[in-house]
């Protein structure tokens, strides 16, 4: 027999799918994956409920259903100012992953220079790769995870197609300041890059922060593709509903590789994500708000617990040092280590990195977007683990 895609058949299984596959085994409350206990918003699951029951249940546009398409662009204008065309500009996919496939296996030469941050989410680089790609990495370094603007400025080049970032960052649960994406911005205008740029958790931001689009920085409008998720903005990860935002130019690439993905997204799902995106800013305020509390919940505790906790101003994570709580096996043995002997499971943060030799080996990162029920039963089972 022939032998298969060597880089494809080379990737082990996902960390998510591991960590949460121990979890199940052993029974350990899951704060790995990133999932919220929560149903999500009562409207948004109805909608999409009483659409498969009554609505049309065959193909919908290619593109996606136009309601959803309309509702991403009075989005974009709402919460970052943009002006959208819904018919040449929004695409919808199924889920953020594919939006990310559909935009790297779109615009992606083989030979071209793609610039990446790392930690970086799991299926950035075998996409790259897969799409002959040449990954660029530029490290964020703990704790400020700030952005190292000599590294970033050297890996790009005329050769550089494009940047992918994500903000606010899983896992470091950083969000990229006005400067940083300005410093980013220029780089893409001096060599005539795209920035692909993942933002799944535009509404997960803490602290009164507000997201930023890098779209909305001068000259990046005709450059960039932005991704949001239903998934992250009404806690229905099993959805997988995503979108993207690009101008015509961009998109048309990047709708031919969706039409050959997977063509379309189920129209009951769209349909649900459309009322969700017309919720009124106080459900946005309001989801930013309980997952701060939770943020908060978790992170003291576990600071409480000897911990080192890093700060996390997005997403549903926050990462933190084991190393005080005398533990000096790597983060794999950690997150393996509480999952069966405290019963709580977590992600390790090199799972984040190209060469988990050489990332940190010290980091793991909890999930916080659970109901406190389940935050507190983690908390009593990783105290009495490690008082004991
Ligand atoms: N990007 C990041 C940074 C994520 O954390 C996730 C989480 N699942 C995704 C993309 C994928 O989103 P989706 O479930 O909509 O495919
Ligand atoms: N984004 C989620 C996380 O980081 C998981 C997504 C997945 O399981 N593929 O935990």
């Amino acid at each position: 027999m022939k032998s298969a895609n060597s880089l494809m058949s080379g990737l082990g299984t996902t960390v998510f799918e591991v960590m949460s596959g121990l979890a199940r085994q052993h029974q350990s409350v899951n704060l790995g994956q990133g999932f919220p206990d929560d149903k999500g918003p009562e409207e948004v699951r109805r909608a999409a409920a009483d659409y498969l029951m009554d609505g049309h249940n065959q193909y919908p546009p290619m593109m996606g259903i136009p309601e959803l398409r309309q509702a991403v662009a009075e989005h974009a204008k709402r919460f970052q100012g943009l002006d959208v065309d819904w018919q040449s500009e929004v695409l919808v996919t199924s889920g953020a992953t594919e939006a990310l496939a559909d935009c790297l296996f779109g615009l992606i030469e083989p030979g071209d220079e793609v610039v990446l941050i790392e930690p970086l989410y799991d299926s950035y680089l075998p996409i790259v790769r897969r799409a002959g790609g040449i990954p660029k990495l530029v490290r964020l370094e703990p704790p400020s995870w700030s952005l190292p603007r000599r590294e970033l400025a050297e890996a790009f080049s005329d050769r550089t197609k494009l940047i992918l970032f994500n903000t606010p960052m899983n896992p470091c649960s950083k969000v990229f300041d006005r400067e940083e994406l300005e410093f980013i911005a220029g780089l893409c205008r001096k060599h005539d890059a795209y920035a692909v740029c993942d933002e799944v958790y535009e509404h997960i931001i803490f602290d009164g922060a507000r997201h930023l689009s890098i779209m909305t920085l001068p000259g990046m409008r005709e450059r960039t593709a932005r991704i949001g998720s239903a998934g992250k903005s009404f806690s229905v990860t099993g959805w997988k509903v995503g979108y993207v935002t690009a101008p015509p130019e961009m998109m048309k690439a990047i709708a031919k590789t969706h039409q050959f993905m997977t063509f379309t997204t189920p129209p009951n799902l769209q349909w649900g994500t459309a009322t969700g995106l017309r919720l009124g800013d106080d459900y946005y305020a309001t989801l930013a708000s309980d997952m701060q509390r939770k943020r908060d919940r978790l992170a003291d505790a576990l600071a409480d617990i000897g911990f080192g906790v890093l700060p996390s101003s997005g997403t549903y994570f926050v990462t933190t040092d084991f190393r005080p709580l005398g533990f000096n096996g790597t983060d794999e043995d950690f997150c393996r280590h509480i999952t069966v002997e405290a019963g709580v499971t977590a992600v390790p943060v090199s799972a984040f990195y190209n060469d988990t030799e050489k990332a940190p080996r010290h980091f793991a990162r909890f999930c916080f977007c659970k109901h406190d029920e389940t935050l507190d039963a983690a908390i009593v089972r990783l105290r009495q683990h490690f008082t004991r």
